[in-house]
């Protein structure tokens, strides 16, 4: 632990540029370094339970630090709450055991335009503030021969989006997830987002929103990108 300590000190105290920008430089522009969410080698070598342990003191920590007084009988169980919130509930996108198992159909009806699952809310947070970004996904594909539950291209949104995230990634990860499972490169995701840490801090606009999109295979097209978009406006 102490090895530990001193390490992600010296991560905390770098002053190493960005691009030729230092971190405080950079502030509020959100960067987006890669397609894979940076995760450390080791990250599941604790059990759920053991990092919802220690998440609990450092929390704890914080708060007392804050100044907040733990004996208070409204705040004395919120470390654990938070714990518990992060690893089983907004977080637990980062845990690959939690990826939705999904099984594959024949495509029976051979219906074989787009199909559109429009407006799947989701929450998540950015990994640069750690508040939440709130928002709609559209997915869209056409189907290969295969076909997979629509509840499932919910539940693949929802297992990214809890996670801290960009939104740049989080529609890239969807997207290549959808690609890869459907057996197509015709995958389409939108996504539509409000980011607090733009609203409820830093430049405080509370009307902007955030649009990104993947278009895979078929989707690459004018005239696809339409269709895909009358679909969702109808
Ligand atoms: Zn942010």
């Amino acid at each position: 632990m102490e090895n530990q300590n001193t390490v992600l000190e010296s991560l905390l105290d770098t002053q190493e540029l960005l691009n030729g920008y230092s971190h405080e430089e950079i502030g509020d522009d959100h960067l987006y370094t890669g397609i894979d969410t940076p995760m450390k080698p080791n990250a599941f070598a604790l059990s759920d339970d053991e990092k919802k342990e220690s998440i609990a003191q450092l929390f704890a920590k914080i708060m007392d630090v804050m100044g907040l007084d733990l004996n208070d009988d409204s705040l004395r169980g919120t470390p654990k709450r938070v714990a518990k919130m992060f690893i089983d509930e907004i977080y637990s996108g980062l845990n690959p055991a939690n990826k939705p198992k999904v099984a594959l159909f024949e495509n029976k009806y051979h219906y074989n335009q787009m199909l559109v699952e429009k407006d799947i809310t989701f929450y998540s947070n950015c990994e640069h503030h750690f508040v939440p970004i709130i928002g709609k996904a559209h997915v869209a594909y056409i189907s290969s021969g295969k076909v997979i539950g629509l509840s499932k291209l919910n539940r693949m949104v929802q297992y990214y989006a809890k996670r801290p995230q960009v939104q740049e990634r989080l529609t890239n990860q969807i997207g290549i997830e959808l690609q890869t499972i459907l057996e197509t490169p015709d995958v389409a995701v939108i996504i539509d987002a409000k980011h607090l840490c733009v609203s409820s801090r830093g430049i405080q606009d509370d009307t902007s929103a955030t649009v990104t999109s993947f278009y895979g295979g078929a989707f690459n097209t004018p005239e696809k990108i339409q269709e895909l978009y009358n679909y969702i406006n109808n």
